[in-house]
């Protein structure tokens, strides 16, 4: 499994839609300050389901809609869309191609889709569960964050081992098993 693409239009800085193919083996994104390398990072965690827009650099969700520029207008709405090669399907879901997509819109609704359809951000979350992928996941990892990681209390360090190891999502389902 591995992430092949990603398009976002709207989304912070990017008014122009572009589509970022990424080749396998390491991708380095380059560029002056300001350029955007960050919010290339902040779109891939936006399209998992973050719902800080603190995370995300902001301090409401709608500051990541493209607010336009001198010579641009500003637009209506942001969306990101993430391309994953699932052949090995390690994603629990028959199609070899997986297409995560989000889209927010200036009265702070958003929607979900995975392969085009309609979904929940839980459906999402669920898929990502034990991957590393998801917005708590591993494979993002922020400015400071390996600081958090190193002076988080021995209890909050252990999730992180629980997802590497793939046993966070029994530990969840049995809390909403109890809950119920
Ligand atoms: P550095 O090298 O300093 O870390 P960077 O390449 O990571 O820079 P980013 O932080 O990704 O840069 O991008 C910052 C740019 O994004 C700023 O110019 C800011 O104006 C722009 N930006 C952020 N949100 C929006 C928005 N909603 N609409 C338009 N532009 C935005
Ligand atoms: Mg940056």
């Amino acid at each position: 499994m591995y992430l092949a693409k990603i398009e976002i239009h709207g989304f912070k800085s990017f008014g122009d839609a572009v589509k970022l193919s990424i080749p396998q083996g390491i991708t380095a994104v380059i560029g002056p300050n300001g350029s955007g390398k960050s919010n290339v990072a902040d779109a891939i965690r936006w399209v998992l389901g973050e719902q800080s827009a603190k995370t995300l650099r902001g301090t409401k969700m709608e500051d990541i809609i493209f607010a336009g520029t001198e010579k641009r207008k500003s637009l209506g709405y942001a969306e990101v869309a993430m391309y994953i090669k699932n052949d090995d399907h390690v994603l629990p879901i028959e199609y070899e191609e997986v297409v995560i997509k989000r889209r927010v819109y200036r009265s702070g609704e958003s929607e979900y889709f995975i392969n085009g359809s309609h979904c929940r951000l839980k459906d999402i979350q669920e898929l990502f569960m034990d991957t590393g992928i998801g917005k708590e996941g591993y494979s993002i990892i922020g400015q400071g964050q390996i600081d958090k990681i190193l002076s988080s209390k021995p209890e909050d360090r252990r999730s992180l081992f629980e997802e590497a190891a793939g046993i966070y999502k029994y530990k969840v389902r049995r809390l909403e098993a109890e809950k119920k």
